[in-house]
């Protein structure tokens, strides 16, 4: 996948990087990224990712723009009040960098349709609000063999971590939590700034993923303390009996 003159100037801030150069930039250029969920962690992610040039975006979400969404969603403005969310990311990303084709998804994400909806991508990042959705599309990428990056942020704390293969999302979280939306940040709360800091580092580790920079994050998952304002890493262990990647 060759890169025209345009795109050496655009990304010639990426491509002076010794570990970028060409070839990486052609990675993120042969890249195709699903991103489920135009939220607080999508304000982040799609801008980053647009920017560097990753070349597909599939944007999934059903939703419209609330008033409550925007301290902390600046992917959107006053005016985009009730209007869907992956349309309007579609345009972000129109205006910021027509090299990057996307494709918005107005739809819910759910077990029904997350194999559908995900096959075919090499990286699904999930800034989803809530766990049924999170551990379907987890599912979904274990059963396609397609890593996962998820990300969260509610209160003052936020998460981060790569899965592929073993283990996966579902054996860091459980069984548990497969019908209920209890982490809605509606319910507890979200600083802004937060979601904008975790989404970011999200980006970053995508980034570095695709283009293969630095250690391998599988399996480990980055917290991030936002009133001690500490990163932390843990190694997530798998789970044997787990139903989505364990062995049975
Ligand atoms: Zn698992």
């Amino acid at each position: 996948m060759r890169l025209s003159d345009e795109e050496l100037e655009r990304y010639a801030r990426h491509v002076v990087l010794p570990q970028v150069g060409g070839v990486g930039q052609r990675k993120l250029k042969a890249a195709s990224v699903a991103v489920i969920g135009a939220g607080g962690i999508g304000s982040a992610v799609i801008p980053a990712l647009a920017g560097a040039g990753v070349g597909q975006l599939t944007i999934v979400d059903d939703d419209v723009v609330e008033l409550g969404n925007l301290h902390r969603q600046p992917l959107f403005r006053e005016r985009d009040a009730g209007y869907s969310k992956a349309d309007l990311a579609l345009q972000f990303v129109q205006r910021l960098n027509h090299f990057v084709k996307a494709t918005p998804v107005q739809a819910h994400i759910g077990a029904e349709n997350a194999g559908e909806l995900l096959s075919g991508h090499d990286l699904v990042i999930d800034g989803s609000d809530n766990f049924a959705t999170r551990l379907a599309v987890s599912d979904a990428c274990v059963a396609l063999g397609i890593p996962l990056l998820s990300a969260a942020a509610v209160q003052f704390q936020g998460q981060v971590g790569l899965f592929r293969g073993q283990p996966c999302y579902r054996c860091f979280v459980g069984d548990a939590f497969d019908a209920d939306d209890c982490d809605n940040c509606a319910e507890l709360g979200v600083l802004g700034a937060l979601t904008a800091t975790v989404g970011s580092f999200a980006a970053l580790l995508a980034i570095n993923a695709i283009v293969g920079i630095g250690e391998d994050q599988a399996g480990k998952l980055h917290l991030f303390d936002g009133e001690k304002l500490e990163w932390r890493t843990i190694a997530i262990p798998a789970d044997p009996g787990c139903r989505a990647c364990g062995s049975a």
